[in-house]
């Protein structure tokens, strides 16, 4: 049942809920979600091809609703966008980032460069910088440590972004252009800006092993990057064929189900301990 007053909802039963019904309640539930501490962060790897061993974790959020379970971002994450709740959530994701870093150091886990999603709103912030690096002070880490993805969307509009990326860069901080490929503008944005890496959208790897043209887009991509100076990491790698093509083309970092899931903390500490994945 619900005591919240100000709707005028009595009670409801989240397994009867209608998908738009749903949409409704996680809308109201949000602010108070993150408040109360619902949102935790899953950590997925990012594996060198060659050997085999961890070199980076995304961070994704996640939402454990108190009725619904596990939430996924794809569906809480555009309504923060609209809501404007997107500032509060990213300014969460950034400080809990920092300090799970500063615990698996100070267990002596040897750490990886840990990469987080930073939306276009986010970034266009004009104290965008000042709470990053706030956040990597409080946390007695490196710039180094960090890497944040952020979607050609994002720098579409803004000027500011350019500088914005620039002042992270010197601070240590990698930034990388993430879904590349899926955008109207993706090469041009490539001469504007000076990134550290390039993540191809997993649109692009479905096909890889059977499409011929697929195939030789994803090894221009990752030639073209690499003549810019650029890291290619690809992403929703799901089957060994395509690591093995992708390790062919030269990539340099593979993310997907291949070799693990999104996981908890723990989880990926003890990838962290192990070294590998498999
Ligand atoms: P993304 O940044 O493109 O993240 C990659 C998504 O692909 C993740 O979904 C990941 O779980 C999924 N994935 C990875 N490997 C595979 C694979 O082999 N097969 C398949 N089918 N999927 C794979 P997830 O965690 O549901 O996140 C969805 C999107 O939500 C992210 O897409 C990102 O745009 C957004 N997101 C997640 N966390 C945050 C956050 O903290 N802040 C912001 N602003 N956005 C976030
Ligand atoms: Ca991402
Ligand atoms: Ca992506
Ligand atoms: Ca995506």
């Amino acid at each position: 049942a619900k005591e919240n007053g100000k709707d005028q909802w009595q009670c409801y039963d989240p397994t009867m809920a209608s998908e738009s019904y749903r949409r409704f309640i996680l809308k109201n539930d949000l602010q108070r979600g993150i408040a109360r501490g619902e949102l935790t962060l899953y950590y997925q790897p990012k594996i060198a091809p060659e050997t085999e061993q961890i070199v980076g974790a995304e961070a994704l959020v996640r939402w454990q609703h108190p009725d619904f379970g596990i939430v996924e971002p794809g569906y809480f994450i555009p309504m923060a966008e609209e809501s404007g709740l997107i500032t509060q959530l990213g300014n969460w994701v950034i400080r809990e980032v920092t300090q799970q870093i500063q615990r698996w150091s100070a267990l002596n886990v040897c750490t990886v460069p840990v990469s987080f999603n930073v939306s276009p709103k986010q970034l266009v912030q004009s104290e965008f910088v000042r709470t990053v690096v706030a956040s990597l002070e409080a946390a007695g880490i490196e710039g180094v440590c960090i890497e944040l993805e952020i979607t050609e969307s994002a720098m579409i509009h803004n000027d500011h972004v350019v500088d914005t990326i620039r002042m992270l860069q010197n601070r240590g901080i990698k930034v990388s252009v993430d879904d590349f490929g899926t955008g109207y503008s993706s090469f041009g944005q490539l001469r504007r800006h000076r990134f550290d890496a390039l993540k191809v959208d997993k649109s692009f790897v479905d096909s890889i092993a059977f499409d011929k043209s697929s195939a030789t887009l994803v090894k221009a991509m990752i030639q073209m990057a690499h003549d810019l100076g650029l890291r290619v990491i690809v992403e929703g790698v799901e089957t060994r064929e395509q690591v093995e093509i992708l390790r062919d083309y030269g990539c340099d970092e593979i993310q997907g189900y291949y070799y693990s899931r999104p996981v908890p903390p723990e989880e990926f500490e003890t990838l962290l301990r192990q070294g590998v994945t498999m």
